[in-house]
């Protein structure tokens, strides 16, 4: 244990930091440093925006997104295409999409993928409520933009087997190449998956 150079309270903001992900006990250190040094510029609205964030986030009963409405701004959008579902396994992997503007669809949070190792079944996940989406006339295609790991593609194999009942064509992101990427630095699996996917020009 380090010696404290500070009194509890300043510890203590430094403890609460270091727990974000991506922080460790160095960077909160210095994050905690920078917002005692901007506590009128940065703390204070920092604290009002933690306070507004806290009491005003809900989670969407449509699609699981986090927003602070429900149903959620993606889902109210009336310029999506009502038709197309894409299926994520959490919020990050949502607002991925959305930065990349890949798509102009509504989502469905699953809320993880299934992992017999960790004890994560389908009861665990938001998957009946996918079903039952799918099932809905105006939808026509289920996307699953789901992780390229064993627990993502045995989770988009369960996905697909429930959903053959529904008329919604299930389709799922392309294994490859990533752009600016040099094949010499790919792994086999990404290299023979490429190849297997490889399409017309
Ligand atoms: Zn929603």
């Amino acid at each position: 244990m380090p010696k404290a150079v500070a009194g509890p309270e300043i510890e203590r903001l430094i403890q609460l930091l270091a727990r974000l992900p991506g922080l460790g006990p160095r960077s909160a250190r210095r994050a905690a440093l920078h917002l005692i040094k901007k506590r009128e510029q940065l703390m204070a609205p920092l604290t009002d925006a933690l306070d507004t964030a806290r009491e005003r986030i809900v989670i969407c009963k449509a699609c699981g997104n986090i927003d602070t409405q429900d149903p959620c701004t993606v889902c109210v959008d009336p310029k999506r295409d009502p038709s197309v579902i894409v299926v994520v396994a959490d919020v990050a992997d949502l607002w991925a999409l959305e930065r990349a503007n890949a798509v102009n669809a509504r989502y469905h949070v699953l809320g993880g993928t299934l992992s017999p190792l960790d004890g994560v079944g389908p009861q665990d996940l938001s998957i009946d409520a996918l079903v039952s989406r799918a099932h809905d006339p105006a939808v026509t295609e289920v996307i699953l933009a789901l992780n390229a790991t064993v627990d993502g593609q045995t989770t988009a194999h369960y996905i697909t087997d429930l959903l053959h009942n529904a008329n919604v064509k299930v389709t799922r992101l392309a294994h490859g190449v990533p752009v600016g990427g040099e094949l010499d630095y790919l792994d086999e699996g990404t290299l023979s998956a490429a190849m297997k996917q490889r399409t017309l020009i």
